[in-house]
């Protein structure tokens, strides 16, 4: 299998979407996995308090561990409070604590409070172009978002170029996502021009069912060229991966969830960024 390309610049993906539950964390942890085991240089970031992304990449997140708070608040370099992935090579993790569920208001009174991330990101050593950083630079940064429009969700839209819609195959799968890309819309106007929706991926995808291929359908209809054409199968493994502190691409990589996100990860590799 040929080796997949590096960018010539960090990437930087925010996985975001309001809904709960609709696979970010699953998303963020398996197609960050997949790449790194692709031969891409991969950092995740967790920005939901939940740090659920740090549970399944298996990086310690009790309270008092270095961690995104401590960048985004204190203003620690992100080379501080980053941590190995224990079982990947070449994935890189800052994790998520407790603590930053406070920071969703500490940020109201802090200067700058929407670019936090953004500085904190580009003042990494390892982030930007081949000709700045050389080999050493990530090729992506991952920012995986909690299930709301506030502070946290709005530094990581400022931070980012591109962002990563997941959407769940399910009843009312669209619902909300107006509202999500009018966020977008008031970044890109005020805070961030060069953010844009590159990356949509259907997630729990239920091939036996009626309803799971008619929303794909509505995704694509909607958002063209951006979906994913791997779609990934609603899958046990998938689900079952976390409680053992691992991502499916280490826990099962045969299975056709692993094998649909090193698929997806590879479409979004190769696609690059768009225009
Ligand atoms: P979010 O981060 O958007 O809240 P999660 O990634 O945590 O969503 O996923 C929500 C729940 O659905 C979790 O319990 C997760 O294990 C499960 N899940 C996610 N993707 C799949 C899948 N492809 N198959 C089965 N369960 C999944
Ligand atoms: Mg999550």
């Amino acid at each position: 299998r040929p080796a997949l390309p590096r960018p010539d610049a960090t990437r930087v993906l925010v996985v975001a979407n309001q809904k709960g539950g609709v696979g970010k964390t699953t998303s963020t942890v398996n197609v960050a996995a997949a790449l790194a085991q692709l031969g891409q240089r991969v950092l995740v970031i967790d920005l939901d308090p939940q740090g659920n992304a740090s549970t399944a990449l298996s990086v310690e997140h009790r309270r008092g561990v270095p961690s995104t708070y401590d960048a985004l608040v204190e203003g620690v370099p992100l080379d501080e409070v980053m941590a190995v992935c224990p079982d990947i090579d070449n994935l890189f993790v800052v994790p998520a604590t407790i603590d930053l569920a406070g920071a969703e208001i500490e940020l109201v009174s802090v200067v700058a409070r929407e670019n936090r991330l953004h500085r904190a990101i580009q003042a990494h050593p390892r982030v930007g172009t081949a000709d700045e950083v050389g080999e050493e630079r990530f090729d992506f940064v991952f920012i995986d978002c909690p299930p709301s429009l506030g502070l946290l969700t709005l530094n990581a839209l400022v931070a980012g170029a591109e962002m990563m819609i997941p959407i769940q195959a399910e009843y009312y799968a669209l619902e909300g996502l107006g509202q999500l890309l009018e966020t977008v819309e008031m970044v890109k106007a005020h805070l961030n021009p060069r953010l844009q929706v590159s990356t949509i991926l259907v997630t729990m995808y239920d091939a036996r069912t009626r309803l799971a291929a008619g929303v794909a359908d509505e995704v694509r209809e909607h958002f063209g060229e951006r979906v994913v054409k791997t779609t990934i199968p609603r899958s046990v493994r998938v689900s079952e991966a976390p409680s053992y502190g691992q991502t499916v691409m280490t826990y099962d990589p045969g299975s056709p969830g692993a094998l649909s996100y090193l698929e997806a990860a590879r479409e979004i590799a190769i696609k690059g960024v768009p225009a």
